[in-house]
């Protein structure tokens, strides 16, 4: 998708820190971390956001939580940690890829809205 950061992510025309690729996923480290630990896990393929997951396509996101799972166990984060997947205007999506902040390394505060 043309002007989507995350695809020339994917593409590598913008560099990122990267902590897992295979065929249809990326997880890089998020430049501006909310938590100690802060990693985006990404479809390669350009969706928008949660709101785009249909039967056709859910297979790649049960492959992005299989990924955040596997990167949790390689991370030591057992004491814990959050999945967040803003959808949306209302919920402070700023990038129109589908993606899945993995949120730990710390106790979180717990703020849902
Ligand atoms: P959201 O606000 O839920 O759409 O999350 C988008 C996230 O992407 C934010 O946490 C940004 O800090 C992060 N982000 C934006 N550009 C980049 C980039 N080039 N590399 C890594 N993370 C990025
Ligand atoms: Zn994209």
């Amino acid at each position: 998708m043309e002007n989507c950061i995350f695809c020339k992510i994917v593409a590598g025309e913008i560099p990122s820190n990267k902590v897992y690729e295979d065929d249809t996923v990326l997880a890089f480290y998020d430049v501006n971390p909310m938590a100690q630990v802060h990693i985006l896990v990404i479809p390669k393929a350009h969706l928008e956001s949660v709101a785009a997951i249909t039967p056709e396509n859910s297979r790649v996101v049960a492959h992005c939580f299989e990924i955040i799972a596997k990167i949790a166990k390689e991370l030591k984060l057992e004491e814990g940690f959050r999945v967040v997947s803003n959808c949306g205007d209302n919920a402070g999506q700023s990038v129109k890829h589908l993606h899945f902040h993995i949120l730990g390394g710390q106790k979180l505060r717990l703020e849902l809205c």
